[in-house]
């Protein structure tokens, strides 16, 4: 018995006089929300080749200090892990950077004005571009050309939607494109006509692609400044990892660059797009060729990205019963059924996650069935099949998610109850479905996971004005009071899961990041304001003070 004593006295001796590992920076005087259950809050974080070395009190972290530790002296503020963002478009949202923008512009004259100030800012672009009007903003819910003509009479212009799904041009593109009365709708897309057949320069769809195949290409030196660009906006807002939903792929060998040269400062996992009707055989072997090239903490390839419909603003979204007031239409699903389910098995059975943009019911249970029956053949539940938006989930559909392990990937911002922004879905959707729009918190409830993000551009890739959605289901102004179907919530903690772990996981990331806990990557943010103490409706204004990714400083406005 004393022998057992006496060596457990050595051992813990020899524990307590071991040298502590020296950390290279030390966060510390914080207040840390580790979103790690088992130790939510401390004070300080050590850090040591890019990794938490540990994570704890200001006095147990303090014994890492060494003599060229560099302290960052938090003054009491709060530290959380980085941000993940589930479903970005980074190559175009980053090209957007230098396009107009027209994202919350409520009225016809605030998007004018900025078209305006910007044609008068730069008389020579060949193509006047922006993005980012919504539907409410124009008289019956669609843009017209002569709202464009009006400002833009000489150049072709080309105005995105803020949902990706609509453009807006002027009579110069439509003439560009040769587009009249006589020009017959393409499969899977609208040329809106007025009621004598003329075109009013509102194209739905694939109709857009008939103007935007004319805008020439960005050079490849092009696309890499502005991917500069997008990684200083990540970097600024205190995103540190994203889910590249469609661009990414095929700018891979931009963002390696980026790697190598030590400038990249946002981590990427990367899916590749496959239209209707499948991956063909270059297909595989691209993803499989990237998939040996990309696979470390910087870069990782993320299975394959499906698009199955359009979206509820503009009717495009397929639903399972007719839009409200518009008898002949319950949108349309872009892929055959059978082809869809046959390509989800496909990729479930290499392992490869699948992640579909699902938006109408009917494209929502399509997905689920697939994704069971995928999931089943592979014998792999862990694939973390997600869908993308699930804004209209039909309530029978809703306890699957938790059921099949389908991970909710929501874009909270997308939820914003501003008329302006979600006026037309409510009006489309009717007052029955409307009840279960973006219903956050019923999938929580089902035992699903969310994982949060932006569509960054439909809306920017800050994720604090969406943070400040996910828990109020106000509009950033503060209404409708009580919140816009308050029932669909979520709580701050949750919020900030699943813009944290929640991507993590489903980035199959989680042992790396995601949370402050020693061991995983130094990937974590210092803000301005403690979001658990003040007002919900103050948390869009958190200011990113300081953004550390891989222990490197990448932000810093302190
Ligand atoms: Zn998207």
């Amino acid at each position: 018995m004393i022998k057992i004593i006496l060596s457990a006295i050595l051992i813990l001796a020899a524990a307590c006089s071991s040298p502590r590992p020296t950390a290279d920076t030390i966060v510390t005087n914080a207040r840390v929300y580790t979103v790690n259950a088992a130790e939510p809050w401390a004070e300080a974080v050590a850090v040591r080749d890019g990794r938490i070395l540990a994570v704890g009190s200001a006095k147990d972290i303090s014994r890492h200090k060494g003599g060229g530790t560099k302290v960052v002296d938090a003054g009491g503020r709060l530290v959380l892990p980085g941000f993940a963002d589930s479903h970005v478009h980074f190559v175009s949202g980053s090209l957007n950077l230098a396009n107009i923008d027209l994202a919350g512009a409520k009225t016809l004259a605030d998007i004018q004005g900025r078209i305006r100030t910007f044609v008068e800012a730069d008389p020579r672009a060949d193509w006047i571009q922006g993005r980012g009007w919504m539907y409410p903003a124009f008289p019956g819910n669609m843009p017209h050309k002569k709202f464009l003509d009006e400002i833009v009479p000489d150049r072709p212009a080309y105005m995105r939607c803020a949902d990706g799904h609509s453009s807006w041009v002027n009579s110069r593109a439509l003439a560009l494109a040769g587009i009249d009365r006589r020009t017959a709708d393409p499969e899977d897309g609208r040329i809106v006509r007025d009621e004598n057949g003329e075109p009013t320069g509102a194209l739905l769809e694939s109709a857009a692609h008939l103007v935007s195949k004319l805008i020439p290409e960005p050079t490849p030196e092009e696309t890499l400044a502005a991917i500069r660009r997008g990684l200083a906006e990540t970097a600024r807002l205190g995103v540190v990892l994203v889910h590249g939903l469609g661009g990414e792929f095929e700018a891979l060998d931009l963002f390696d660059k980026l790697r190598r040269e030590g400038s990249l400062t946002t981590r990427l996992s990367v899916s590749m797009w496959i239209d209707a009707p499948g991956p063909t055989a270059r297909d595989w072997q691209a993803y499989e060729d990237a998939r040996a090239k990309y696979d470390d903490e910087w870069i990782s390839l993320g299975g394959i990205k499906l698009m199955l419909d359009g979206v509820i603003d503009s009717g495009t979204g397929a639903m399972l019963d007719p839009y409200e007031g518009q008898k002949e239409n319950k949108g349309k699903l872009f892929w055959e059924r059978d082809d869809y389910v046959k390509a989800v098995a496909a990729f479930n059975a290499r392992g490869l996650q699948v992640s579909t943009h699902s938006i109408g019911d009917a494209a929502i249970r399509l997905s689920l069935d697939a994704y069971e029956a995928g999931q089943r053949a592979a014998g792999n539940p862990d694939v973390r099949n997600k869908i993308e938006h699930a804004e209209d989930i039909a309530a029978v559909d809703i306890p699957r998610f938790g059921r099949l392990g389908v991970i909710g990937s929501f874009q909270p911002l997308h939820a914003n109850p501003d008329p302006a922004w979600i006026g037309s879905w409510i009006k489309n959707a009717g007052p029955e479905r409307e009840q279960r729009a973006f219903a956050w918190q019923a999938v929580l409830d089902g035992g699903g996971r969310l994982a949060f993000g932006s569509d960054w551009p439909v809306v920017t890739v800050d994720p604090w004005p969406g943070l400040q959605v996910a828990v109020t289901r106000q509009d950033l102004e503060g209404k409708p009071e009580g919140g816009w179907l308050p029932r669909h919530k979520v709580s701050l903690a949750e919020a900030v899961y699943a813009y944290t772990m929640g991507g993590a996981f489903a980035m199959h990331r989680e042992k790396e990041e995601g949370s402050l806990e020693a061991g995983k990557l130094a990937d974590l943010i210092l803000v301005s304001q403690n979001i658990f103490e003040i007002d919900p409706h103050r948390i869009a204004e958190t200011k990113v003070l300081l953004t550390m990714v891989g222990g490197k400083i990448v932000h810093d406005a302190r």
